[in-house]
């Protein structure tokens, strides 16, 4: 392990990273013993060291031996959620965790996030759904050095009748698509409350219902274009999918799990350039977090930078008295287990061919974690993803533009960020390892810079880690 390289103290007007390689976020070959000169919140020059002149007043940081990359982007997080299982008010935790608690919780500090997205290289993420209050996110953290950029869809509208999440309108508000005219009326709301984008939460429905849902979901994508939004959904089955592709879809959050994705998927998806955002690792969290209150053993946090804080921590390590709660067959009938299991591996196998075959046929895709579910922790839970895209085939390098660039296209901010180039927003990160060989280098990030300001893993992790 390298010790991280000494730096000078942020003063200066302009900074320049020098003698580090160059990862420019776009899969161009890393530009060895490359330049990144700083001015203010913004890079002015990322290239040679001929092509990027060093201004006589910059602040030279030395990173020779260091790889410079974009920070990332979590193209999926949900701050109203925790990480944990108290996080939606259907759990197994209300009882422990009254629902009331958490989400006021949530709402008075949603900085807890923020700052651990930024210790772990993260520097922008996309809230895919929320309660009301994360719509005002983006517009809080936008110039901030120590948060992220957001963008934020606010409420879901879903079709889905789950009693126990509809517990208060005002905190965590699911919206109705029962007929095309009330999918119409819940976008127009979810416009009016300044959300960045529309969510429809599109499960399956039977045979039946589907015309007649397939038809809201298509109205749920006009009114969203006509008040100038995007059109994200949830949709893991194929034919969901697909129907959210015919509806204009700009992003589908997760990957489609029930089948391999035929050609008639691709070419929509492709002619569209609607965004594939796969969810590789939430399912096998949450197997974990249910295992560890099985097992009355907390969890293992992969979090090598001490990112994750001690609130969360404490939650996680306290399995024993949740384990009363637990569905019992979880803790007596073996043979559903292993069907469980089974089933969580088949699913496993389809999105890592999918995947493939989205990435084969020419398909945009940005990196997602669907941080806030249970032991998807905000943050440092994009390393597993990251290496999930790497074993399912990527080259570390698709990998890194998949979670730099194409997460920037998701929140519609390519011209601001997720590359290194003049005129972007000086969000970059300064790596120990070189991420081009094995993605796996994002866990040795040593620095991160946001909007010009550069900190120490030291600082982030006390940010972070300190509550
Ligand atoms: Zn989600």
């Amino acid at each position: 392990v390298l010790a991280a390289p000494p730096l000078a103290a942020q003063s200066a007007e302009v900074v320049a990273l020098v003698g580090g390689a160059v990862i420019d976020g776009t899969g161009a070959a890393p530009l060895v013993d490359g330049v990144v000169v700083v001015d203010g919140d913004r890079i002015v020059c990322a290239g040679s060291r001929d092509a990027c002149a060093v201004p006589d007043d910059a602040e030279v940081v030395d990173v020779s031996g260091r790889y410079v990359t974009p920070g990332l982007v979590d193209a999926h997080v949900h701050f109203s959620q925790t990480g944990w299982l108290d996080g939606r008010p259907d759990g197994l935790t209300a009882e422990e965790y009254p629902y009331d608690e958490t989400a006021e919780a949530l709402e008075a500090e949603p900085e807890r996030w923020a700052q651990s997205y930024l210790c772990s290289g993260i520097t922008a993420v996309f809230d895919v759904g929320g309660h009301p209050w994360t719509t005002r996110l983006p517009a809080r953290f936008e110039d901030d050095p120590t948060a992220v950029h957001v963008r934020a869809a606010g409420p879901l509208i879903t079709h889905a009748r789950v009693p126990a999440l509809q517990v208060d309108d005002e905190v965590y508000t699911f919206l109705p698509m029962g007929s095309a005219d009330e999918a119409r009326e819940s976008a127009r709301r979810v416009a009016e409350m300044g959300a960045g984008a529309v969510k429809v939460w599109y499960l399956g429905v039977g045979p039946e219902r589907a015309p007649a849902m397939d038809a809201a979901l298509a109205a749920v994508g006009e009114e969203a274009r006509a008040a100038g939004l995007d059109l994200i959904v949830h949709a893991t089955g194929l034919r969901e999918a697909k129907a959210a592709l015919r509806a204009g879809a700009f992003l589908l959050v997760h990957s489609v799990e029930d089948q391999f994705v035929d050609d008639e998927f691709l070419e929509m998806l492709v002619a569209g350039e609607t965004i594939y955002a796969p969810t590789l690792t939430v399912g096998a969290n949450w197997s974990r977090a249910i295992s560890s209150v099985v097992l009355d053993r907390a969890a293992g946090i992969d979090d090598p930078n001490g990112c994750v804080d001690a609130d969360t921590r404490e939650k996680v390590a306290a399995t024993t008295m949740l384990r009363d709660d637990m569905n019992s067959r979880l803790l007596d009938d073996a043979e559903y287990v292993y069907r469980r299991m089974r089933a969580a591996g088949r699913s496993e196998a389809i999105m890592a061919e999918n995947l493939r075959r989205v990435h084969e046929a020419g398909g945009v895709i940005a990196t997602a974690t669907d941080a806030g579910n249970p032991m998807t922790l905000h943050g440092p839970s994009i390393y597993a993803e990251l290496e999930a895209m790497q074993a399912a085939g990527l080259t570390p390098s698709e990998v890194i533009t998949l979670s730099t660039l194409n997460g920037a296209r998701a929140m519609r901010r390519e011209a601001d960020f997720g590359t290194l180039a003049g005129g972007k927003i000086a969000d970059l990160l300064v790596l120990g390892q070189d991420p081009t060989q094995d993605v796996r280098a994002f866990r040795t990030v040593e620095h991160v810079m946001r909007a010009g300001e550069l900190h120490s893993m030291a600082e982030l992790a006390a940010a972070a880690g300190r509550r």
